[in-house]
């Protein structure tokens, strides 16, 4: 197949797109392109039409509720997403991940749906939106549904969206003195994938009491986790004990393989070293 072979169409509306894609089972989605265009490029897609998402109205805004919750468009890009004040002011983490992501060019044109369909699990948003239980609204023939985003990745690569399924919306609820980070480390250059990221969410109340919290890897397994230990620091003044058993519940659940990055034992570490960097970052 040759690029004379694809046809390029860029719906002006949400069900223009759903039609678009429903009506062709070699037609795919296209956010800011930044990964169809290297998969295409090494033949390992080879749909016949790609469904460009840029001019459908409605996907490109980020709202603030009045509650503190936000509503973030699918084709918002990573860079809208890190300048954004209200991300930066109400989920810190997001915005620290969007901010990290490659560099500035693929910043300018990766969206939020991408960064979350395309699930690769060394991605950095979707450990920051997993700690902040985040939900992902998807749009399809069979109508709308709003999963959880801690059911929404199967394997690796692998998501809940069924084929002419979209991501319309991601929302990250409100969370009233919570404090987020997104914290990240790669041996190379600063625009290449982590080794491991980390993201922490915290909320406590007026005396310092851990009312939630929530831990979140990527580059740990083959898809983004969720560590369940952090959920028990609900409850406590956490001391540097609770803080450990945490990072030892990661560097358990971390079942990354050996490759250029790293082996399988240094990247157990890392998720351990850079879960107690996290979470120290949001209860100091
Ligand atoms: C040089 C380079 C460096 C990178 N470094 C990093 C990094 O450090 N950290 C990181 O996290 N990522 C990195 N990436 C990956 C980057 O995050 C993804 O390429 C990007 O987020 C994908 O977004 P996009 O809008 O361009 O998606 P596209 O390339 O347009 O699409 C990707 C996938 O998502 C699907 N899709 C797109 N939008 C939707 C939607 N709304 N609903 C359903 N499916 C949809 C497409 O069909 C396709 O399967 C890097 C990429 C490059 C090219």
């Amino acid at each position: 197949m040759t690029a004379a072979d694809l046809t390029f169409r860029s719906p002006a509306t949400l069900a223009e797109a759903l039609t678009e894609l429903a009506g062709d089972e070699d037609a795919i989605a296209v956010g800011g392109g930044t990964s169809v265009a290297l998969l295409l490029k090494h033949g390992l897609i080879e749909p016949r039409r790609l469904v460009w998402l840029g001019r459908v109205g409605g996907l490109g805004e980020i709202q603030a509720g009045p509650d503190g919750s936000l509503a973030i468009g699918a084709t918002v890009t990573l860079r809208e997403l890190a300048a954004s004040a209200p991300v930066r002011r109400l989920a810190p983490a997001l915005a620290e991940a969007a901010g990290q992501v490659g560099n500035p060019r693929v910043r300018a044109m990766a969206t939020v749906g991408g960064a979350l369909a395309h699930a690769d699990p060394r991605q950095d948003l979707p450990p920051a939106l997993l700690a902040l239980a985040a939900t992902a609204r998807i749009a399809g023939p069979a109508g709308e549904r709003e999963p959880p985003l801690a059911g929404f990745y199967t394997g690796f690569m692998e998501t809940v969206l069924a084929p002419a399924e979209l991501v319309t919306q991601v929302n990250v609820p409100a969370g009233p003195g919570r404090r987020s980070v997104y914290l990240r480390f790669t041996p190379a250059s600063e625009g290449d994938f982590p080794v491991i990221g980390a993201a922490a969410a915290v909320l406590r109340d007026a005396g310092g009491l851990v009312t939630g919290a929530a831990l979140a890897l990527a580059g740990a397994g083959p898809v983004p986790l969720l560590i369940p230990a952090a959920g028990e620091l609900a409850g406590r003044m956490p001391a540097e004990a609770d803080i450990e058993a945490v990072a030892a519940a990661a560097a358990a659940a971390a079942t990354a393989v050996s490759d250029q990055r790293g082996s399988a034992r240094y990247k157990q570490a890392m998720a351990a070293e850079w879960t107690r960097r996290a979470l120290r970052a949001c209860l100091e």
